[in-house]
């Protein structure tokens, strides 16, 4: 298999600067001479994930993750060695080069390259018929009608599949494309392969953070009962619904700006908001929100404001969606549209300046519930009450804090007109398991995984030479790999011994080496920590004496034992020449030592 050149990787990683590509998943703040940060890895509200842009290293000292640049990319993205390169390389312009020419990629890599290459082909297509063509023109019609702009179908690029079910088919196998590819493509019909999956449909690109298309949503132009409003694709090998976010690209900026994000119900809505300049909102695509989706904003933003209709299948959304981002300790706002039945009829009905109000006058999500309970239930009944209660409590089992569980239940209780003690005791009655499974989830998540290694003079000696790799020239001219006990630091040498071997000087690709995960964490821990950055030399000089005295010393009881049998067994000539071996330790050892 053709390997990427060394040369590439380390352009690559000259070239990138790991603060600006942290920062995509997480705010970074800088301290000094590094950068923290809360950590995009495990979920936490207080920074412990630290960088530095000079090591180009990451760690967290939270949940022990810790590595180089491309081990970052990596680990966030899902991707191999290999693909993390390339990334990098494409968004720093460098042209990747292998070391024999070509590149095997495996096959799902393969397809998933291939597939981003049709869906961006055909994005542009369905972009061109929507604005120039003449079946376009109903469609750009009803955009007009529903007064989107062009700037926003531009943005979103947004586009029109054809009504003619065979069109797609035909125009890319024009384009040389096989119809076993196409079949596969997740653009066609499962039993006709010829006939779009997508047709008559104003087609609205989903793209993953970067900005490629990655799957599509369509909606219905034919106005026919039958066919679904919205049709959306499925999950692939490039896409998955519960991982990504309509809009995500376009709200990044604002959402690390603001420290928010927008959660609305469906496509039009997030066009509305990005129309009227509110551009941190985003929408999960076709289905109810998920827990990821709200662990992928995490790292980026404190405060959620959360825009579902207000019919009922909306209002369970969002009293889902609440309960799950106050688990996640999110601040949380209620975004509620009056006037019209939705955020994209607002910005119809009263621009730009209604929606931003709306947002201006968003409630907590503790007044959201109540206000909700007490329009849901007869309040004025003993029966009410307590249904008005109990619909309050799976919202009070998510809020970690007391102090705010309680004044929420002294708030609901005046309102109710009952005593907080009553809401409180029904509250305890129900609590039960649910709770304590919260409790245990919460304590999980900021558990250490793992502890870094034991630090003794061998392992100190080899992370010193692994942040300053030109001093494992001196370690080897005094040192072998059989000379160190500590296995960890044996394996480290190793390595070394073998990037020495193969020319390889740099940091980085010493440290892409390093396949073993806790050893990798452990390292980049002690090199961020700046361990090493006074005197890595000293600790290295140091570290070769220590080690070698210890040999030493070790060679010297065995000598001594040795002597012991010989004298035993009255072996003189032998009991002789090892205390000559002993008199020669000896020296050695004084002259260590004073060294
Ligand atoms: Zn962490």
């Amino acid at each position: 298999m053709a390997k990427i050149s060394g040369d590439t990787i380390e352009a690559v990683t000259n070239a990138t600067d790991i603060v600006s590509v942290v920062e995509q998943y997480t705010r970074l703040e800088r301290r000094g001479s590094t950068w923290w940060g809360c950590c995009p890895f495990h979920h936490e509200k207080t920074p412990s994930f630290q960088v530095n842009p000079e090591k180009k290293l990451f760690y967290c000292f939270g949940c022990h993750k810790g590595g180089n640049l491309l081990q970052f990319v990596m680990e966030m993205e899902g991707l191999s060695f290999s693909q993390a390169i390339i990334e990098l390389a494409k968004r720093s312009g460098i042209s990747v080069r292998y070391e024999n020419g070509g590149y095997e990629q495996s096959e799902t890599e393969k397809r998933r390259d291939e597939i981003i290459l049709l869906y961006e082909k055909v994005t542009r297509a369905f972009h061109h018929i929507l604005l120039h063509t003449k079946e376009g023109n109903v469609a750009l019609q009803y955009l007009k009608n529903r007064q989107v702009s062009d700037e926003m179908i531009e943005t979103f690029q947004l586009g029109l599949a054809p009504k003619n079910r065979k069109w797609l088919h035909r125009f890319l196998t024009k384009k040389g494309y096989s119809p076993q590819f196409l079949q596969q493509s997740g653009l066609f019909s499962k039993k006709y392969p010829d006939i779009a999956f997508f047709s008559n449909r104003i087609m609205f690109p989903i793209a993953d953070r970067h900005g490629r298309v990655i799957a599509y949503g369509g909606r219905d132009l034919s106005n026919d009962p039958k066919s679904p409003k919205y049709l959306n694709s499925s999950d692939m090998v490039q896409y998955q619904k519960k991982y990504n976010l309509f809009a995500l690209h376009l709200a990044l900026t604002e959402m690390r700006k603001t420290k928010a994000v927008i959660f609305c119900e469906g496509y039009m809505d997030v066009l509305a908001f990005h129309q009227a300049g509110i551009t941190n909102a985003v929408a999960p695509l076709g289905t109810a929100l998920t827990e990821e989706q709200l662990q992928l904003v995490r790292p980026l933003v404190d405060t959620v404001f959360f825009c579902f209709d207000s019919d009922e299948a909306g209002l369970n959304a969002t009293f889902r969606a609440i309960e799950m981002a106050s688990r996640q300790n999110f601040e949380i706002r209620i975004i509620q549209i009056t006037g019209a039945k939705d955020s994209s009829e607002l910005l119809e009905k009263y621009g730009a300046e209604g929606l931003k109000n709306s947002c201006k006058n968003a409630i907590i999500e503790s007044d959201f519930f109540v206000q909700k309970a007490m329009t849901k239930f007869d309040v004025l009944t003993a029966e009410g009450k307590a249904k008005a209660c109990a619909f309050l409590f799976p919202y009070l089992q998510t809020i970690q804090s007391q102090v705010k569980r309680e004044s929420l239940v002294d708030k609901f209780a005046s309102k109710l007109n009952v005593s907080p003690q009553a809401v409180y005791a029904d509250f305890l009655k129900t609590a039960g398991t649910r709770n304590q499974t919260v409790k245990k989830e919460f304590d999980e998540s900021i558990q250490p995984k793992e502890a870094p290694f034991r630090k003794n003079a061998e392992t100190r000696a080899m992370v010193a030479v692994f942040a300053k790799p030109e001093l494992f020239k001196i370690m080897r001219s005094s040192l072998t790999s059989d000379d160190f006990q500590d296995e960890t630091a044996k394996k480290l040498f190793i390595l070394m011994e073998e990037c020495y071997r193969d020319e390889v000087q740099n940091e980085t690709e010493i440290m892409n080496r390093l396949t073993d995960e806790k050893l990798k964490n452990s390292i980049a821990a002690s090199i961020v920590q700046g361990e090493f950055a006074a005197q890595p030399n000293l600790i290295v000089k140091d570290s070769i004496k220590h080690i070698k005295l210890k040999k030493l010393k070790t060679v010297r009881k065995m000598q001594v034992d040795k002597l012991h049998i010989a004298s035993v067994q009255q072996n003189e000539t032998e009991a002789n020449d090892i205390i000559n071996d002993i008199a020669d330790l000896d020296r050695q050892i004084a002259e260590l030592e004073r060294q």
